[in-house]
């Protein structure tokens, strides 16, 4: 996905991490994925480690509730992948914000106008991912 300045985020997801593993809670919907970032030109690759399904439907539904205007919170972050998500305002302007922690003072981030177009364009590649990587935990996912 691309922003306003040209900077590109992208969440690729390679493979389940393990290929016939069904009905196994986490590991059946642990992904290997990476976050591929540039940012004024500058390549950040980052492999997620610990990326499950779930956390990408959570991704999902929090941006359905920013197109629905009804989201309850303005964060959502994970602890592993050490990643949040963040609505902020900059110069009067919506923005969506995804930062990586890489270490305890070192993060990458990258921002999003909120605008209908953008914030369904990013909720559209998120729901991509997890019809190519549906849930084989077997479980019901709490995303609320
Ligand atoms: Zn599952």
């Amino acid at each position: 996905m691309k922003n306003h300045n040209g900077d590109i985020m992208k969440i690729h997801v390679i493979n389940y991490q393990f290929d016939n593993l069904y009905n196994k809670l986490y590991d059946s919907d642990w992904l290997e994925a990476e976050l591929i970032m540039i940012i004024s030109k500058r390549k950040i690759k980052i492999n997620l480690e610990f990326l499950i399904i779930e956390e990408l439907e959570r991704i999902y539904f929090w941006l359905i509730q920013i197109l629905n205007k009804n989201y309850a919170d303005s964060k959502l972050e994970f602890i592993d992948p050490n990643l949040k998500f963040k609505i902020m305002t900059r110069s009067k302007i919506p923005v969506l914000k995804i930062i990586y922690y890489m270490n305890d003072t070192k993060i990458e981030c990258w921002e999003l106008i909120i605008n209908t177009a953008n914030i369904n364009s990013l909720a559209n590649k998120i729901n991509k991912i997890i019809i190519n990587y549906p849930c084989r935990c077997g479980k019901t996912h709490n995303i609320n």
